[in-house]
């Protein structure tokens, strides 16, 4: 069925001209990155989904130490889940971890370790969607495969000077069917990788170096000068300003952990008994302290200091987070915690998944104890 989209594809000797510039370009600018030194599929993946809502610069150093540890699937399934979030620790959207490792079993256990070539198989798997699928096939197999994140999405919204919503349906179906048309026969994972890069380093979101661009001359919104305004700018999101608070109970040398079920922000990982504090007037924090460790771990404590205030934006939330130190006083006969817990010395927390704020209170206690 012959598709009517809001504005027309580029014609054939657009596409030619924009086949041989692009990827010209590329070979003379492309940026040395770990996981563009070979095309093992299970690198490329494992950099793909590292790259989601993560800059190039912080996974570069994650993506080695992970390649390190699980050079191949077989390794990575085998792994335990602690090893996999301890890895990714600081990475964040720890989700994209467990779901990464239970790929690799599936891989294992109905591929016989081999990353599967079909697009509608690869994306079944977890945590693969459309486009990561299109740059794992592209990339590792050439496969003639389209891609559509954030960086194409801004590049082609401005060849085509489509302003439109490029979420909605219309927008998506315009801007896939650009993806598509602008592979070639042969060499579409170099025209991806391409793709993201003029993106990300010429074609930026705020400021666009139409001057550098290898294919200003074919671009319609440089054309019409209108790369400013393309894509349209979203509606942002206010600040939220939250207030947490963080307990570290000790009993005889070691501190109370919990781990936090799947799903959700801290997913499988270990933390200190952590709750929100928003409203709570001082005079009863204390008290708000010990029903909060109580309800979460089943502990009952006696709340002390205030040890350390750290403040941290995640999204659109900036996070007060006042750390408190409390004593543990008896294991509470009735609360139901559903949580798993443990008690650990300071310096076994070395081995455990912690969150970014986990960890700094954990730097901080071993600090304590070595200086004891
Ligand atoms: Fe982007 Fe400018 Fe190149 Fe057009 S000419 S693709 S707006 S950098």
């Amino acid at each position: 069925m012959m598709l009517c989209h809001p504005v027309p594809l580029p014609d054939a000797s657009w596409l030619r001209s924009f086949r041989r510039r692009l990827p010209a370009w590329f070979r003379r600018h492309a940026r040395e990155l770990p996981w563009r030194r070979n095309r093992d599929p299970y690198a490329v993946w494992v950099s793909e989904i590292m790259l989601q809502q993560t800059q190039v610069g912080t996974v570069a150093g994650y993506f080695d130490r992970f390649l390190a540890a699980f050079p191949t699937i077989e390794a990575l399934a085998a792994a335990d889940e602690d090893e996999v979030l301890r890895l990714w620790e600081g990475l964040g959207y720890y989700r994209r971890a467990r779901q990464l490792h239970k790929a690799a079993r599936i891989i294992v256990a109905e591929h016989g370790g081999t990353f599967p070539t079909d697009p509608e198989i690869v994306r079944r798997l977890p945590g693969i969607g459309r486009y990561t699928a299109g740059a794992i096939l592209s990339i590792a197999f050439d496969a003639r495969v389209p891609i559509l994140e954030a960086n194409t999405l801004r590049l082609f919204s401005r060849l085509l000077a489509y302003n439109g919503d490029s979420q909605a349906s219309a927008g998506q179906q315009l801007l896939w069917a650009m993806a598509e048309t602008v592979l070639p026969r042969r060499g579409s994972g170099r025209m991806n990788q391409s793709l993201m890069e003029l993106g990300s380093e010429v074609c930026t979101a705020r400021a666009p170096r139409c001057r550098q661009c290898p294919v200003a001359a074919l671009c319609r919104a440089n054309q019409q000068g209108r790369q400013f305004d393309i894509p349209r700018p979203k509606v942002k999101r206010a600040v939220e300003v939250v207030r947490q608070a963080v307990v570290i109970v000790r009993r005889r040398g070691r501190v109370l952990l919990l781990r936090w079920p799947a799903g959700g922000r801290f997913g499988r990982l270990w933390d200190f008994p952590r709750f929100p504090l928003d409203s709570v007037r001082p005079a009863d924090v204390r008290r708000e302290l010990a029903e909060n460790v109580l309800a979460l771990t089943g502990v009952v404590v006696a709340p002390e200091r205030l040890v350390k205030t750290l403040t941290h934006g995640v999204t659109r939330f900036r996070i007060t987070l006042e750390c408190y130190e409390a004593k543990f006083l008896s294991n509470g006969k009735s609360a139901a915690t559903t949580l798993e817990t443990r008690w650990l010395r300071p310096r076994e927390l070395e081995k455990c998944p912690l969150s970014s704020t986990g960890r700094k209170l954990a730097g901080l206690l071993q600090v304590r104890e070595v200086g004891a």
